[in-house]
């Protein structure tokens, strides 16, 4: 192993040291922080070493770079996105702000049904390409590893497309990338004109669309929109249970717009997240808690659609492990900075600023599986990485949406950067 570079002399280093399980109560403020201290980074993209700058060791005499005065920490995960989609809804935030709901223009044959139909229109390069773009400005505002996904085809071969480009972007592209397939979504066109049942769309995701996402292995995880105007908890659990069954984990779209039982039904089948959460009572957070599901809250939709926040003080206090994500999606919420939405999780959900800190870091890499992987500051895992140019992290709340994020590495390479400048860390 030979080091490539250090990043010495942090004021702080947010280290969250600890087990790989997803933080719940008072631990989910632990930040685990070093003052003082430095990061050391070998050639192969992994965290070398990490501790007190006066006791670094590393062999050889690796390039310094001077944090003095700045904040280390693990860069963010993205638990919760649709990114891969084709066209943009600009008019309809328009129309939303001039007083029209969002369910009330999906219901008119808006909303979502737009971004299916353009997206079915895509071809897989742009839709590559137009992800990429979007995860480049995501990177540059400290995310380095995405939850994606499909949803917007409500058909194979469009759901297949768009899984397809995802993994591209891993396969091809060096980004860290986790699939869900949410053919799910909603009801497509021709179900909501009465030419074909609810069941008959609910039997095509069980018996066409999962299984040739799973024969391709184009998906992590599967999900469903359990909800109001989407799908009954009945719909859900077959769809749920048939993707189980094909070896997907699963999370829920759940109480979103109103308490309508898909936090339940993420507890009863063991999801491995129920998201949203805006209307759930005790008893749900006790199943949540129970069932060991993360609750994935989301204040950038509530933000936008102008809805009430999911209480994550609730969360915290019930036990039940909490991440936060953007929902990044072309209707509801295109906000794309997971540090932005880190504030708003402080000032909506009322989460302290440490516990917002392991809710898009730790937490959120634990419920994609990759907690050994990305989302604390430890030997052997990997150097994704923001450094801070403060050496306070409450300043990510306290001065929100200011350009706090000085530099981000991905496997200890800037991304940062345009492609011309990341030979040099
Ligand atoms: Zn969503």
């Amino acid at each position: 192993m030979t080091v490539a570079f250090v990043l010495d002399r942090a004021a702080a280093v947010l280290t969250l040291a600890g087990p790989h399980r997803p933080r719940a109560g008072k631990a989910m403020g632990d930040l685990c922080i070093l003052e003082d201290a430095s990061v050391a980074v070998s050639d192969d993209g992994r965290i070398a070493w990490v501790g007190s700058a006066h006791n670094l060791d590393v062999p050889g005499d690796p390039p310094r770079i001077d944090c003095r005065g700045k904040t280390i920490l693990p860069a963010f995960a993205d638990a919760h996105t649709h990114l891969v989609y084709a066209g943009a809804r600009k008019d309809e935030l328009e129309m939303r702000l001039a007083g029209a709901d969002y369910e009330a223009i999906l219901a008119a044959g808006g909303g979502i049904l737009h971004t299916v139909e353009a997206t079915r229109a895509a071809g897989e390069d742009a839709l590559v390409a137009a992800t990429l773009a979007r995860i480049d400005r995501m990177r540059r505002a400290g995310t380095t590893t995405f939850e994606i996904k499909s949803g917007y085809g409500l058909d194979l071969a469009t759901e297949l497309r768009q899984l397809r480009a995802a993994r591209r972007l891993s396969d091809e592209h060096g980004v860290r990338v986790r699939t869900t397939c949410l053919a799910a979504h909603a009801f497509p066109e021709d179900v909501r004109a009465g030419r074909r049942s609810r069941d008959a769309f609910v039997d095509e995701v069980c018996d066409t669309i999962l299984p040739a996402v799973a024969r391709e292995n184009l998906a992590d995880y599967a999900d469903v929109f359990c909800d109001r105007g989407a799908f009954s908890v009945e719909e859900a659990r077959r769809v749920l249970e048939r993707a189980r069954g094909l070896g997907l984990e699963l999370r829920v779209h759940a109480n979103e717009l109103g308490p309508t039982g898909g936090a339940a039904l993420a507890a009863e089948l063991g999801a491995v997240t129920a998201d949203h959460l805006l209307f759930v009572d005790d008893d749900d957070r006790t199943r949540l808690r129970a069932a060991k599901v993360t609750a994935v809250l989301l204040p950038g939709t509530s933000l936008v659609l102008g809805k009430p926040f999911a209480d994550g003080r609730a969360f915290v206090e019930a036990g039940v492990p909490v991440a936060v994500a953007t929902d990044s999606n072309p209707g509801s919420c295109a906000i794309e900075s997971l540090a932005l939405v880190l504030a708003l999780a402080c000032y909506g959900n009322r989460l302290s600023p440490a516990e917002a800190i392991v809710a898009t870091t730790h937490n959120a890499a634990c419920t994609l599986g990759l907690a050994h992987e990305v989302g604390r500051i430890e030997p052997t895992m990997a150097a994704d990485l923001v450094v801070l140019a403060t050496d306070d992290y409450r300043d990510l709340v306290y001065h929100a949406g200011s350009p706090l994020i000085e530099a981000v590495y991905s496997r200890g390479r800037r991304v940062d950067r345009p492609a011309d400048e990341t030979a040099s860390p």
